[in-house]
């Protein structure tokens, strides 16, 4: 049996390839004493021009292929270089110490790191690594060091690295890099993200991946598994290739339905849509045929960063992912912070329950101005495509009517200003808190349109922290509670006349698809690259079979029950 190495599933795909492990170069800073503190403020100066240079050029690089949301990180890394406090610290610590620019360099930029690392909140914690990353470039200019040039790799290769900072990710050159694993990071961290919008595998916190695989060594990594395979014999090998293959293969059927309705076999039709993060996740939308956008998360444009953004920002953004829609449905979510979504400078008072706290809806309600701000936004960026404003948390109708009545106002004013705005907005709610999923009737004569939140919905209903590993065991989507939630949520929506989504990461689970389409959702909003699957399971089944199947799987006593009926009933296809 091979070795494996197991860590968090990053980004889909297999890669079979030499490994490259990305070494971190030895910078031994030594404290020296100079008596021409000029020559060496000089020193740090040319330093510091050449990594803005080479900035500048990865930034664009990065735009480029990745777009303006990634390549921002790269505008954050240029800031620390203009930082008053870092710079004319290094330069004021060399004049008054009289010591060497790397020792400077070191220390300032330690001190800062330190700080922002020993804060709570991950923006900060960000900070830090932003600060590294600058100042190992910095530093190895001073050295006269090479900074690893992952875009000098011409063959096939798969990165091992500690980590990958998101200078190393933007120069991965595509043509030869076939993934990557790391020591560290999570679902979340810069590097996985990278990795899922270059759609390439990834395996990351590993936890010591580097040090057990050299380069050079032969390495499977499969991120569908979270797993990293070392000297893999040719058994082995053989395996995971058919598994590649087959995976090719579907890729390559699914890639034919692009432009396909998503349809069923009974000519029963739904809307699959995507969730998105920022505008830069449109390529992956538009690549992936995606019918419209059924959950914008809005409070990435919130969150690194130290201060609100501003009208205009938030204007184009949402212009933007409107414009690029042409006109199919764009659902915006407004501002849900709170829970794990932090915002620092709203210094918001720390609560024993979070998720259970000041957050969302319920802070926009109170701070009007802001909540304002972001409605203008969303309601003048109305002209330009087919927006539909939804509401976050919400838990009782008075926090609607109070929602609707601000967001009317708004409007009067934006009118009054002679600005364009489209009349046809409608205005939903995310049906995520089991208040409302149970009383969702009296909420459907209130709302254009319901978006079930499973996230959210199964950690309120099951009690259990959707964070947490430890009762990672009750998280049950396919609990009977959930889907007879779920159903009463959709039936109260079509006695009105009203539609029902679900943005959730349920919607996009081959085991749900069948159930949620047979419990008559009509919108399905999941993550880019599950639209294509989604479609090919939904036009081979009938919606008769899958009514039949859900009222069946309500009945059940337990979601594994439920999960077998499913796969029994032959719904799961792949
Ligand atoms: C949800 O709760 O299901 C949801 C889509 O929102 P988020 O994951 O952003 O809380
Ligand atoms: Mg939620």
């Amino acid at each position: 049996m091979a070795e494996s190495l197991t860590g968090i599933a990053a980004s889909k795909g297999i890669a079979i390839a030499k490994a490259f492990v990305l070494e971190q170069p030895d910078m031994d800073i030594q404290r020296k004493t100079t008596d021409d503190s000029q020559e060496e403020i000089g020193r740090f100066n040319e330093a510091v021009k050449k990594s803005k240079n080479e900035l500048l050029a990865i930034k664009e690089k990065t735009y480029k292929e990745m777009g303006e949301d990634k390549a921002e990180i790269f505008s954050a890394h240029l800031l620390v270089l203009e930082d008053p406090e870092i710079v004319d610290g290094v330069s004021s610590k060399i004049s008054e110490e009289n010591v060497n620019a790397e020792f400077a360099m070191k220390e300032i930029s330690d001190t800062f790191v330190a700080m922002f690392e020993s804060m709570e909140n991950e923006y900060m914690k960000e900070r830090a690594a932003d600060i590294r990353d600058v100042s190992k470039r910095v530093l190895l200019h001073l050295l006269g060091m090479e900074n690893t040039n992952l875009a000098l790799i011409d063959e096939e290769t798969v990165v091992i690295a500690e980590d990958l900072t998101p200078s190393d990710t933007a120069q991965l050159n595509l043509e030869y890099i076939r993934g990557f694993a790391t020591d560290i990071g999570g679902r979340t961290s810069h590097s996985a993200i990278m990795a899922r919008s270059m759609e390439i595998p990834a395996v990351v916190g590993t936890k010591n991946v580097t040090s057990t695989v050299k380069t050079g060594d032969l390495v499977i990594i499969d991120g569908m598994e979270g797993e990293v395979v070392l000297h893999p014999d040719d058994n082995t090998i053989a395996a995971f290739k058919e598994r590649l293959e087959e995976f090719n293969k579907q890729k390559q059927e699914w890639a034919k339905l692009i432009n396909e309705p998503s349809v069923t076999t009974d000519d029963h039709r739904v809307e699959l849509a995507a969730n998105i993060g920022t505008p830069g996740d449109m390529e992956g939308v538009l690549s992936n045929g995606a019918e419209g956008i059924g959950l914008y998360r809005t409070e990435f444009l919130y969150m690194g960063r130290d201060e609100l953004p501003t009208e205009e920002e938030q204007f184009e953004a949402y212009k933007e992912v409107l414009s690029r829609m042409e006109g199919r449905p764009v659902v915006i979510r407004t501002l849900d912070i709170g829970g794990d979504k932090e915002l620092p400078y709203l210094n918001l008072p720390k609560e024993l329950n979070p998720f259970l706290g000041f957050r969302a809806i319920r802070l926009c309600l109170e701070e009007t101005d802001m909540f304002k701000t972001q409605l203008r936004a969303l309601l003048r960026a109305s002209a330009f495509g087919n927006l539909k404003i939804m509401f976050p948390m919400v838990a009782s109708v008075e926090e609607v009517r109070q929602a609707k009545k601000i967001l009317e106002a708004v409007k009067e004013d934006l009118i009054k200003e002679g600005i364009d705005v489209s009349e046809k907005v409608e205005v939903g709610i995310m049906v995520e808190i089991p208040s409302t999923a149970v009383a969702a009737d009296i909420f459907a004569k209130e709302v254009d349109f319901f978006s079930i939140g499973t996230n959210d919905l199964i950690q309120y209903t099951m009690a259990a922290d959707r964070m947490s590993e430890k009762v990672a065991h009750l998280y049950q989507p396919y609990h009977p509670a959930i889907l007879r939630l779920i159903k009463n949520v959709i039936d109260a929506a079509h006695k009105e006349g009203k539609w029902a989504g679900m943005c959730g990461e349920m919607a996009g689970e081959e085991t749900a698809v069948p159930l949620l389409l047979g419990l008559g959702l009509d919108e399905f909003s999941m993550s880019a690259t599950s639209v294509l699957p989604a479609r090919s399971q939904l036009r081979k089944i009938s919606r008769s079979e899958a009514e039949k199947l859900a009222n069946e799987a309500i009945q059940l006593s337990t979601a594994d029950e439920v999960e077998e009926l499913v796969s029994s009933k032959g719904f799961i296809l792949s």
